[in-house]
């Protein structure tokens, strides 16, 4: 089964998914980290995005810490808003979820990347517990980065229409699981 999790910055997708598919014994797949290595290396060689996406030095840092860095924070959106970087990478999702059994996150994955997905979640809180969140792991400064980025990223944040939103707004980690688990548990 192939589990979509799309949202905004902030609203918890990357926690919630990466012990979702530990729980699940499924693979997970960041797609968020890829925009991230991409711009990393543009950073870093002064490529061209679209190049360093058509390439495959990107993959080596998809676990690198400083894709979470401000400089990568703040020129993201300005690489993934490029037609050639997105369909350079969405190729490389779809390569990975053809193989079975996933949870990826995204913004654009139930959508555009995977609509035939079995269960699609969009997962959301409000804007000031979005920036909480993001104030609470990194600072003041990335709380705001956070719904900058979000505003950047309008384009890409695709509802699926057949999406179910779960709003982890005053949720822990373990109760937001429980209700993916549920919806999980009646598609099986
Ligand atoms: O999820 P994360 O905050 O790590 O995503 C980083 C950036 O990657 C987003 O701000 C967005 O610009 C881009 N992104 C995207 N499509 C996705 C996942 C992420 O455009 N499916």
């Amino acid at each position: 089964m192939i589990i979509t999790i799309d949202g905004p910055a902030g609203a918890g997708k990357s926690t919630v998914s990466r012990a979702l598919a530990t729980r699940l014994g499924y693979r997970y797949l960041d797609t968020g980290a890829m925009y991230r290595a991409v711009t990393l290396v543009a950073l870093e060689t002064g490529e061209e995005p679209i190049a360093v996406a058509n390439g495959d030095a990107w993959t080596a840092h998809l676990l690198d810490p400083a894709l979470r860095s401000d400089a990568v924070d703040a020129a993201v959106s300005g690489v993934s808003c490029l037609p050639e970087v997105r369909e350079a990478l969405r190729g490389a999702q779809r390569a990975f979820l053809a193989e079975g059994d996933a949870v990826a996150e995204g913004r654009d994955i139930g959508s555009v990347v995977w609509p035939q997905a079995e269960l699609k979640v969009w997962l959301d809180a409000s804007p000031d517990e979005r920036r909480r969140r993001r104030a609470a792991e990194r600072g003041e400064e990335a709380g705001e980065t956070a719904l900058e980025r979000d505003r950047k990223d309008a384009a890409q944040m695709i509802v699926p229409e057949d999406s179910v939103r779960v709003d982890t707004e005053g949720l822990s980690v373990e109760q937001v699981i429980e209700a993916i688990v549920v919806l999980v548990e009646a598609r099986a």
